[in-house]
């Protein structure tokens, strides 16, 4: 098997070395997040952002989020503000994204944030990113290691799925334990959450001590990553459904129908962390499987189930 991988490389010192040198050099490399795997490269350098875009086919409307190793790193480029700092030092390093004002003197790809003058910044935990970006004297632009409109990987195999051996280095770092993509919140302004993720609204309005709308709701798009259509796995998919209709992928929490082999459970035991977790690998299950369909169970809109019934109705816009 080891030719038919040959871009997938395990973690050590030299592949470690390797990967710097393939960034410094402004080439793109895929890496482990906590969340998802995502295509890194130097947010400075105009041609890896480039890369970046045209490897995922991916609209230059829609910003990618930059990727420091602390605070200290991202000085130059970021106008603090306190419910920023509130946020940082509860959450960071960990899966939430801020919206934030650029600074002038940034060096960041006017491209890499589509030209507006914010950028969305995220202090990831995964050790290997955190011991790549300690290493390198840049931030990384790093998008989801997905072809646009697809679902997200969260391992090594799933990123070589979409891009095969057209990105050089894809680092292995296990299964993403959070499974779906960060929490963004915009603090331009008053907090606002643009996509919901494990960490929720009400955890983020315990430190800011406030009340925040759920804007991600709303129709506008205020974030290009909350497109209508998104995190698709390729065939139709159904929310809120009730009846199983004899032929699809019906995927549901807890462990009622684990003797029929079209039902798949999120989380026997109904935790929408371990639904959350299990989302996509469940989706590209059932497309390898040949389903034409998937029909989804309601899934309660509490905790992770907010952003999991965001993921799943953007994927039901697929036609
Ligand atoms: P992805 O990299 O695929 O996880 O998606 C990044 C998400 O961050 C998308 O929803 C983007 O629209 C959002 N994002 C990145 N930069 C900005 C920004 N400056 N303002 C608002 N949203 C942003
Ligand atoms: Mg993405």
């Amino acid at each position: 098997m080891k030719n038919s991988y040959s871009n997938i490389f395990t973690f050590n010192k030299k592949n470690l070395k390797k990967t710097i040198n393939c960034l410094n050099n402004g080439d793109v490399a895929a890496l482990p997040t906590e969340t998802v795997y995502g295509i890194g490269g130097n947010a400075y350098k105009k041609s890896s952002i480039k890369k970046i875009f045209k490897l995922k086919g991916r609209p230059k409307s829609n910003p990618l989020i930059i990727h420091y190793f602390n605070l200290d790193k991202a000085k130059n480029d970021i106008v603090l503000n306190d419910y920023f700092l509130k946020l940082y030092k509860n959450f960071c390093p960990g899966p939430i994204t801020f919206v934030l004002k650029k600074k002038a003197k940034s060096k960041i790809q006017p491209l890499a944030s589509a030209k507006l003058k914010t950028i969305a910044v995220r202090f990831p935990k995964h050790k290997i990113i955190r011991s790549i970006l300690k290493k390198i004297n840049f931030p990384l632009a790093m998008p989801s290691a997905n072809k646009s409109n697809k679902v997200s990987p969260i391992n090594a195999l799933d990123v070589f799925e979409d891009f095969k051996n057209k990105i050089k280095i894809i680092i292995n770092g296990g299964r993403s334990k959070i499974g779906i993509e960060s929490t963004v919140i915009d603090l331009t302004n008053f907090p606002t959450i643009l996509r919901p993720g494990i960490i929720n609204k009400n955890s983020i309005e315990k430190v800011l001590k406030l009340k925040m709308k759920q804007k991600f709701e709303n129709k506008k798009i205020k974030s290009p990553g909350m497109m209508k259509r998104h995190y698709s796995p390729g065939i139709p998919v159904l929310i809120n459904q009730n009846k199983h209709d004899k032929k699809s992928a019906f995927m549901y929490l807890g462990n009622k129908y684990k003797n029929n082999k079209n039902f798949f459970s999120m989380s026997k035991r109904s935790n929408l962390d371990e639904a959350a977790y299990n989302l996509y690998k469940i989706f590209r299950i059932i497309k390898k499987k040949g389903y034409k369909k998937i029909q989804i169970n309601k899934i309660p809109k509490i905790g992770a189930g907010i952003a999991i019934n965001d993921r799943i109705k953007k994927a039901s816009n697929f036609k």
